[in-house]
């Protein structure tokens, strides 16, 4: 027996038209022989009115009521839903997360997932009823209602996937899967039939999002395989599936992608001693400035240089701070850069191969993009990059690795 978890982004269930198709779809796929546990999103637009009304009262609505009020938006696409499969004769439950026993911590708004209770899941499964799930909420254990946070009911399913031991989940939404690169920028971007949970996380770190980053992280400790589709086309869209290092012939690159919207900062001439790193990163982290890319170099005459990446948003605040720093430590200066982009290439092949990062850097400078940053890991290399070159920088690393082609 086949067991399948299939999730449905607001978009897919955004209308009764929508609904109604997505009933037609779980008709067929029972038919076809696979029990089916569904997992809901509220309807598009509907979490965000619910968030909007609660402002109209208060500026800091509490957090608990916050989760009550939004986990209504799911309630209402599971009885929906539930109600339409009845309409063609097919057996169906739903279930809130409170009446599964999706058990959370009490961080309203951001709860983590502790533990699933399946029974009443595997029963109605057993009777061969269709089980829909209200996604993004759970309960915690004084039977307050919890919310996962936005976009949370990807995580949902695949915790509800891990729980079943089911074959696959799928997450169906608005696009059809996972691709090279962004068709935006690059229209030969092709889309990848697969790809190993560890690309799919170092390309979402690198600014590829369609799924939630934390169900990602799930789906690979669990080794769930992970399916991305669009519910408008039918088609296999994208698999995200657990890599055994049995697979001989990994592609060198997997994908290309970018951020925009990051800066640079650089203090100069930092006289070097233990602990001058952590003098300089401290008083940013404590501000909640997340860096990213970190670059520190030993400089002549005992002095040190560092640089490092930032979100562009927190440019300015980063600034003041460092420059205070500077002060205190005695530094020479403080250098910004606000118009920069990151560019990483990802792939597993790497791990195997020599000269990618040659061949990546030689993309660039046929084409004069001047490098400004690298940073590597065991599957990704970086580069930050003038972000007046970046279309024509991810253009041309596509076509240096053969992104295109089969
Ligand atoms: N309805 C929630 C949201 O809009 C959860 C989800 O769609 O995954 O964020
Ligand atoms: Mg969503």
């Amino acid at each position: 027996m086949t067991l399948i978890v299939e999730k449905f982004g607001g978009t897919s269930v955004g209308t009764i038209d929508r609904i109604n198709a997505v009933a037609d779809h779980l008709k067929g796929k029972h038919e076809s022989g696979e029990s089916l546990v569904v997992v809901v999103s509220a309807m598009s637009g509907e979490t965000n009115r619910l968030v909007a009304l609660a402002k109209e009262l208060s500026d800091t609505p509490v957090t608990r009521e916050m989760d009550v009020l939004l986990s209504t938006g799911e309630q209402v696409t599971i009885a929906l839903l539930s109600i339409a499969l009845e309409e063609r004769g097919l057996g169906s439950r739903s279930f809130t997360g409170a009446q599964v026993r999706i058990l959370t911590d009490n961080v309203y708004g951001k709860a983590r997932i502790r533990e699933i209770d399946d029974h009443n899941i595997q029963a109605e499964i057993e009777q061969g009823n269709i089980v829909i799930v209200a996604g993004f909420q759970g309960t915690d254990e004084h039977g307050n209602i919890t919310t996962l946070g936005r976009g949370g009911s990807d995580t949902s399913a695949v915790a509800l996937a891990a729980t079943l031991k089911a074959d696959e989940c799928r997450i169906y939404t608005d696009v059809n899967g996972i691709y090279t690169t962004d068709p935006r920028i690059e229209p030969e971007a092709r889309r990848l039939d697969r790809i190993t949970f560890e690309e799919m996380l170092e390309l979402a770190s690198a600014g590829a999002k369609v799924l939630q980053s934390r169900s990602v992280e799930f789906a690979g400790k669990y080794k769930v395989p992970l399916r991305v589709l669009s519910s408008f086309e039918p088609d296999t869209g994208t698999l995200i599936f657990y890599d055994s290092g049995e697979h001989m012939e990994q592609p060198l690159v997997s994908g290309i992608a970018y951020q925009k919207d990051e800066a640079k900062l650089t203090i100069r001439g930092i006289p070097d001693q233990p602990g001058v790193a952590h003098r300089v990163l401290e008083p940013i982290s404590s501000a909640n400035i997340n860096v990213d890319i970190i670059i520190q170099n030993l400089g002549a005459d005992g002095a040190t240089d560092m640089t490092f990446t930032v979100p562009r948003e927190d440019f300015d605040s980063c600034k003041t701070i460092l420059e205070n720093t500077a002060k205190e430590l005695g530094a020479a200066e403080v250098l910004g850069d606000s118009n920069i982009a990151k560019i990483a290439v990802v792939g597993v092949g790497m791990r195997s191969h020599s000269g990618v990062a040659d061949t990546m850097f030689k993309a660039l400078a046929d084409e004069g993009i001047n490098i400004q940053m690298i940073s590597t890991s065991e599957i990704k290399i970086s580069v930050v990059i003038d972000d007046r070159y970046l279309e024509l920088a991810v253009r041309a690393l596509h076509k240096a690795f053969g992104l295109a082609e089969v």
